[in-house]
This record gives structure tokens, C-alpha cells and sequence, in this order.
């Protein structure tokens, strides 16, 4: 894939149609007119039948989330190596004190030289047998490092929704799958767009996880991976993603109907190369929610103006809440949709 940032638009008969090389994300088709966007809803080919729709819905504190977000930028840029960087790494695990945290530390060898990695994983138990993953990164872009780009959006805004999720399942035995959650580092490149293959040179760390656990059989057990990236915007639209398992995004659409969120869903359909790959490439289900437009036609993304003030409390609300109800009808399916 070419990295350089090349996004054309193009009018077609009434539709709009963006198409989008990137770095980082691959955002291949973007449509959206009235019959487009019917069009590419794209339900999985086989319906699934979805538990019933039961118990009370699940609601975090978006303030707590956005207190997170504000502490997680409020250290600055955060790349790979940097004192930042460790700064975070120690917030984050202060915060989950107490909790089973596995943390999985190795040195990346990259075309810039070689960096420590951390990434963190936090575990909550589950009476039932599997595992459901809820992941995001937390480091910044490097080659940004010596500019004011924080990813208020882009890192920090999932790493809080994360840490507020722990709030939600820490202190019980969850009624269903353990929930494990990953902050996961090194995901982004190190050299700028134009030298390199993206999925050369950024993933680093869970494409390590990935590895590791398919190594010593946990692999296995994993019944989902859920992506959280770029979903505190404001103006949030998350995308339908290509590179995604059709049956989960439609239990994660299911998920926010039932919040009355759905208006948020699924407008769009992206194709985007993010830290679910190494998971769906081998085979777990796997879903990644994001929000590809930030700001007209993703002028915030990867840069300076990634800032707190374009996130917004019930963006933050809306994706954890949608996040929770997803694993809270994964719990009740029984079985799972084939892999
Ligand atoms: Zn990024």
C-alpha cells in the first residue's frame, strides 16, 4: 500500500465517493447517499439470531472516561521510547492496582532502531469458558514526536474508555466470558507515510500478543476481539469495517439499536488495516470500531489539532456502553456463529 496520504474525492451519479490511501488506515470506500448507504450496511450472509433483549443495559461514566482521556494527553506526546511514554504506562497501570495485569514487555526491532514495548492486559473472570478481548493502543505517532500531536482522539480517547471498562468489571465474577483488556503499544509506524508498507512497520506490539498467544494455545479460547480506535470524536460515525467478521459487527450493531445508539453505526463501510488484523488473521472473530472522518474528510487525524476539545462525553458514553451490550449479547449466544 502506498502510505503517502492521497484522498480523492469523486462524484458519481449522486453518490459520493471517497476513496482514501493511509498510513495508518485503509480507508477504501467511503459512500454515502441515501441508496448507497442502504447498500452498505452489509448484514452478515448467514442472520443471526440475537438472545433476547433482557436485564438492564449497561451505562459508564462518561465523565470518569473523559477524566482519563484529560489525564492520558495532559502528559503530552507519548511515542514510542520517550519519557512520556513510560509516564503512561504508569498511569495506566495505577489505575488497574489490584487486578490480575499480565504485562508483556519486549523490544521491537524497527526501521528507526529498536524500542522498548509494553503492553498492558488487564483480566476479569467470567463464569463461562472463552475469552473476549477489548483492545486499544496508547502510544502517538513517532515521526509527529517532535510536534504537539498528543492523539487526543487517536490513542488516548479507546486507552480511557479502557480504563473505565475496568471500573465496570472489576470486584465480580462476570456472568459469561472473561473480559480481558488490552492496551496495546507500538501500534503505529515509525517512519514516515511515504517510506514504508504500513503493516511493515506499525502493530508491533499486538502483533507480538497475537503471537505469543497462539504460541501457548490462549489463542484458542478467544471467542472475540473487539478494536476500539478513533471513537471519542464528537461527531461520531463509526464506520462499518470490511477487514472485520460480519456476524460480530452485526452483534455490535445489534448492541447499539438496543441503546437506541444505532444512528451512529454503521453509515459508512471502510475497509481499514488496524490491530485486529494479527487476531482475524488467525482466525478469532474479530471487530474494529472506528471512526474514520475526523473532521471533514479526516483533516484532525495525525495531527497537531487531535485535540480533547473535539471529543466529546457522549461519544465516549456511546462507545462504551455499545462495547459492554456487545459482550453482554455475546455472553447470551449460545452457540457463537461458526468462525
Ligand atoms: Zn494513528
Amino acid at each position: 500500500m502506498n502510505r503517502a496520504k492521497a484522498l480523492s474525492t469523486v462524484l458519481l451519479a449522486g453518490a459520493l465517493v471517497v476513496l482514501a490511501c493511509d498510513r495508518d488506515k485503509e480507508a477504501a470506500q467511503s459512500q454515502s447517499s441515501s441508496s448507497a448507504a442502504t447498500a452498505t450496511t452489509q448484514p452478515s450472509i448467514e442472520p443471526i439470531t440475537f438472545p433476547p433483549d433482557r436485564g438492564p443495559l449497561p451505562k459508564i461514566d462518561g465523565d470518569r472516561a473523559m477524566q482519563y482521556v484529560k489525564d492520558i494527553v495532559k502528559f503530552g506526546p507519548r511515542p514510542l521510547g520517550s519519557p512520556n511514554h513510560k509516564k503512561v504506562e504508569d498511569y495506566i497501570d495505577t489505575r488497574l492496582k489490584g487486578d490480575p495485569v499480565e504485562d508483556d514487555t519486549f523490544t521491537a526491532k524497527t526501521p528507526v532502531g529498536d524500542f522498548p514495548v509494553h503492553n498492558i492486559v488487564a483480566k476479569y473472570p467470567g463464569t463461562k469458558d472463552g475469552i473476549i478481548i477489548i483492545a486499544s493502543h496508547y502510544d502517538t505517532n513517532y515521526p509527529l514526536r517532535n510536534t504537539s500531536y498528543v492523539g487526543a482522539n487517536d490513542g488516548a480517547s479507546t486507552s480511557g474508555i479502557l480504563l473505565e471498562l475496568a471500573n465496570q468489571l472489576r470486584g465480580k465474577t462476570l456472568d459469561g466470558y472473561s473480559v480481558w483488556l488490552v492496551w496495546d503499544d507500538a501500534e503505529e509506524a515509525m517512519v514516515p507515510d511515504t517510506e514504508m508498507d504500513f503493516m511493515a512497520d506499525s502493530l508491533y506490539g499486538i502483533t507480538h500478543l497475537a503471537e505469543k498467544w497462539q504460541a501457548d494455545g490462549t489463542l484458542k479460547k478467544v471467542k472475540a476481539f473487539i478494536l476500539a480506535d478513533m471513537i471519542g470524536d464528537s461527531d461520531l460515525d463509526v464506520d462499518r469495517d470490511q477487514n472485520s467478521t460480519p456476524w460480530l459487527e452485526d452483534v455490535v450493531g445489534e448492541a447499539a439499536k438496543r441503546l437506541g445508539y444505532q444512528s451512529h453505526f454503521f453509515a459508512r463501510t471502510n475497509k481499514v488495516s488496524d490491530d485486529h488484523l494479527p487476531f482475524m488473521n488467525r482466525g478469532v472473530p474479530s471487530a474494529d470500531l472506528i471512526d474514520f472522518t475526523y473532521g471533514y474528510n479526516n483533516v484532525f487525524w495525525h495531527t497537531p489539532q487531535d485535540t480533547v476539545d473535539k471529543l466529546s462525553v457522549t461519544s465516549l458514553q456511546i462507545s462504551g456502553d455499545v462495547i459492554l451490550e456487545t459482550v453482554r449479547i455475546l455472553d447470551k449466544m449460545d452457540p457463537l456463529p461458526p468462525k
